[in-house]
């Protein structure tokens, strides 16, 4: 009895199609390399596929003077594949290079289409479950008109009409077949496998899946990108500290003048170290003990401004700003009203931002438990983070 080792499984290819000189998008270089949020077009769309479920090979398609751009973005085992005449002809030079290889499927994208979604990619590899083919598109939805001289010479009916997207989806041995087959001058894939007679199933595509083609559509991509990349932080802060003896309070860098003092280790700052704690919150950053710690002497009697400073110097850090904070505060006396709008400037000179994003209040506990009575103070604060 001989052993045979088991058939490999068989695999899941993309096919990236950027062997374009395309200039029309301005900027001296093709399309696929110039820069879309920071770097180049095809990082992006080589990101979407690499980190896609299902997906095992990656082939980039390029001009052959564009070598050692897609050598700088690719990984070691990706294929890289000279492009041809046409992109039909790069299209078929890279379903030559996976002839021999275990590829089943294969999806097959436009370079320049950078935004495309990981649920589309997800959308097309489903639906080579039922078909041999498929492909996305968008129905159309403006009017159509026919023009003629720079006037509307006919309407055109916009029923059963679609916009192609791609990345467009084949099972491996009949498209590539078909490309085989093709004479040439194919606008894409789908017309290719149409030509050798697959049917061809439509999935819904995507509105953001454009194809970068001008220099307006960068601008867009870019806009696109930056909602994405929108992060909003929050973070709450609470904290107490008791009576004791003495003649003034310090509450959100306000010194107010009152029958008791407040005992800490710094200067019991208590609606200031409740705001640090949202803002170190909202950034996963624990809280002023982590940052100052009470064992450490130096901080001792320390004016609180400084715990707040360095906790919004971190959110700037890491990229965020303040959108607004609210501070409560929560005792009988010392009463506060006469003393909000200085807590505010205050608090709002200390962080760098406007008065306006900056709230301070307080309640009392309607004389119950050791707020009501007059145990000590306490102070609960809300931050919200948002990209600078
Ligand atoms: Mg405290």
């Amino acid at each position: 009895m001989t052993s045979a080792s088991p058939p490999a499984a068989p695999e899941t290819a993309v096919i990236i199609v950027a062997a374009g000189r395309g200039l029309r998008a301005g900027g001296g270089l093709p399309k696929q390399w110039r820069d879309l949020a920071g770097r180049p077009v095809l990082a992006h769309t080589l990101a979407a596929f690499r980190h896609a479920p299902g997906i095992s090979r990656l082939i980039l398609v390029h001009h052959p003077d564009d070598r050692p751009h897609a050598a700088a973005l690719t990984q070691p085992e990706d294929l890289l594949v000279e492009g041809g005449e046409s992109r039909a002809a790069s299209v078929k030079n890279a379903l030559e290079a996976l002839a021999s290889t275990h590829v089943s499927r294969v999806l097959i994208h436009d370079g320049a289409r950078p935004l495309v979604g990981c649920d589309l990619i997800a959308r097309m590899l489903a639906a080579l479950d039922g078909a041999v083919a498929a492909a996305p598109a968008l129905a159309l939805t403006d009017a159509l008109w026919r023009g003629a001289g720079g006037r509307v010479a006919d309407t055109v009916a916009r029923d059963g009409l679609w916009r192609a997207q791609t990345p467009q989806a084949f099972h491996f041995t009949p498209i590539l077949a078909a490309h085989r087959a093709y004479p040439g001058g194919a606008a894409d894939d789908v017309e290719v496998a149409r030509a050798a007679g697959l049917d061809v199933t439509i999935v819904e595509g995507e509105e953001d899946n454009l194809k970068l083609t001008v220099a307006a559509d960068f601008a867009r991509a870019e806009a696109i990108l930056r909602g994405r990349g929108m992060e909003f932080r929050s973070g709450n802060g609470f904290d107490v500290h008791a009576f004791g003896p003495g003649d003034h309070v310090w509450l959100c860098g306000v010194k107010i003048p009152h029958t008791q003092g407040l005992v800490g280790h710094s200067d019991a700052d208590v609606g200031m170290h409740a705001l640090t704690d949202a803002l170190y919150g909202a950034l996963a950053q624990g809280d002023i003990g982590r940052h100052f710690p009470p064992s450490d002497p130096q901080w001792k009697g320390a004016a609180s401004h400084i715990f707040l400073a360095h906790a919004i110097g971190l959110a700037r850090g890491r990229g965020f700003r303040l959108a607004n904070c609210d501070v409560t505060l929560i005792c009988e006396h010392p009463k506060i009203g006469p003393h909000a709008a200085e807590m505010q400037r205050e608090l709002s000179r200390i962080m760098e931002v406007d008065m306006d994003r900056v709230s301070v209040k307080a309640t009392t506990s309607e004389r119950l438990g050791f707020t009501g009575r007059e145990e000590g103070i306490a102070a609960l604060a809300t931050a919200l983070l948002v990209p600078a």
